[in-house]
């Protein structure tokens, strides 16, 4: 049943563009309406006609404690009574500043934003004051936000809908960004030895998660590493999505690899609207007030989002040293399994990858292993599939170009749950 969500979406539609605030919401890869959200509890979200869906989709995300988890709650509730937002500093920034630099192992020096668009952005700005060069490299199906430069071959939200690059993205803006494909170390060389001298920076999802996700082959990372540190260019890894995700440490901890810019967000907010880029302290010395690189924010390091922010990674902590991301892993690759599984026993081509908090399914054979791969995954298959679980309580991305996530409170009864819906789904596809 889903009256109450045709209703609130024909409503939205007249007053917002799609109905929604963020594209990926209208569901158009799957078709159909979106259910609205009434609420959510742990693992599920309720939707304002009642339904309860065991919750894979997790805001895009951050919630890796699902929902409205009591500790965040009181957090953000405690903050919020002394008041919503200063201007002037407060001791919950510097804690949660803290936090990062003893958990992301290569940042010494980090500073807050609003979003995960805002610190790529700023990390981005700052890799070009830093190296005095115009140029960054990203790779093909890669999202790190909406900015005009990171706009051009970005996954996901943007191919979904057809526009590799957006208009309103000026053509010399969209110039300085040079595009490779994922995982494909001998177009970075190449791309290196003709450019090398022009590039600022190479901006990375070390784990793609905006193309499906789309684990880095071995070496791909390191030889990223390799080619910056020898041209005099920065690696900024964009744990935007992977960050306190794929390891408590994110990517750069899980594969050993030492960028010289992060970005973070989603997780860090725990739901709140958090970003933050950091890294090296003599990079960052260029970042204002200290440097002449401008950036700042009324809200950033906001009160409320540090709050739930502080109490979401410190719970991690102190549950990964309990095995936490084994876990994870653990549950993962049981429901990537039983889809490919259930996919092969049907006759129909699938792959699915697991890692950490964050997998993917594909209706594809893989492996997946860049973009141009990835949108040759079929998506009225998809579509149907995705349709056929909800229907059975269970919500996965409303497009198999979106990661699929995991979080601390997802347990054996959601799990159980879970693949034997993928069972019947699949018998109810090849009938
Ligand atoms: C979601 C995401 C962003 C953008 O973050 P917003 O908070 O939506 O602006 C940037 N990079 C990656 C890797 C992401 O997954």
């Amino acid at each position: 049943m889903n009256e109450r969500s045709e209703a609130a979406f024909a409503a939205a539609r007249r007053v917002m563009p799609g109905g929604v605030n963020s594209p990926v919401r209208a569901f158009r890869a799957v078709g159909g309406t979106p259910f609205f959200a009434d609420r959510g509890e742990g693992p599920y979200l309720y939707d304002i006609d009642g339904n309860r869906y065991i919750d894979y989709l997790l805001s895009w995300g951050p919630l890796m404690w699902g929902h409205a988890h009591p500790k965040i709650v009181d957090a953000v509730v405690a903050a919020a009574q002394k008041g919503t937002s200063f201007g002037v500093p407060t001791e919950l920034e510097t804690r949660m500043a803290e936090l990062v630099v003893e958990l992301v192992p290569s940042v010494e020096v980090v500073r807050m934003v609003n979003s995960g668009t805002e610190a790529t952005m700023s990390a981005l700005r700052l890799a070009r004051a830093y190296t005095q060069r115009p140029c960054i490299v990203k790779f093909e199906g890669c999202y790190h936000g909406h900015s005009d430069s990171l706009l051009v071959k970005a996954g996901s939200g943007v191919a979904t809908f057809g526009l590799p690059d957006s208009p309103g993205v000026t053509a010399q803006t969209a110039a300085a960004t040079l595009t490779l494909p994922y995982n494909d170390i001998e177009a970075a060389e190449q791309l290196f030895q003709d450019r090398g001298a022009e590039i600022a920076a190479v901006i990375v999802e070390p784990v793609a998660g905006n193309m499906g996700c789309v684990p880095p082959q071995p070496g791909f990372l390191e030889a990223l590493r390799r080619l910056t540190q020898q041209q005099g260019a920065l690696l900024i890894f964009d744990e935007v999505m992977t960050g306190f995700r794929v390891a408590l440490g994110g990517a750069q901890e899980r594969f050993g690899i030492t960028p010289d810019l992060t970005t973070m967000g989603k997780v860090i907010g725990a739901g709140m609207p958090v970003g933050a880029y950091g890294g090296r302290r003599d990079i960052m010395a260029l970042v204002a007030p200290d440097g002449p690189v401008y950036q700042a924010g009324t809200l950033s390091g906001n009160p409320l989002a540090m709050a739930a922010g502080i109490a979401s990674l410190e719970m991690l902590r102190e549950r990964s040293a309990a095995g936490l991301y084994d876990g994870l892993q653990a549950y993962g690759e049981r429901l990537v399994d039983a889809f490919v599984a259930e996919g092969k026993r049907a006759g129909i081509p699938v792959s699915g990858v697991a890692i950490g908090g964050m997998f993917g399914l594909f209706f594809h054979e893989g492996p997946i292993v860049n973009y141009r791969v990835a949108s040759q995954c079929d998506s009225a298959r998809y579509a149907q599939f995705f349709h056929l679980m909800l229907e059975r309580g269970v919500a996965f991305a409303p497009s198999q170009l979106e990661s699929g996530f995991l979080s601390a409170v997802h347990g054996q009864v959601e799990l159980d749950q879970t693949v034997s819906a993928i069972q019947d789904v699949f018998r109810a596809m090849t009938r």
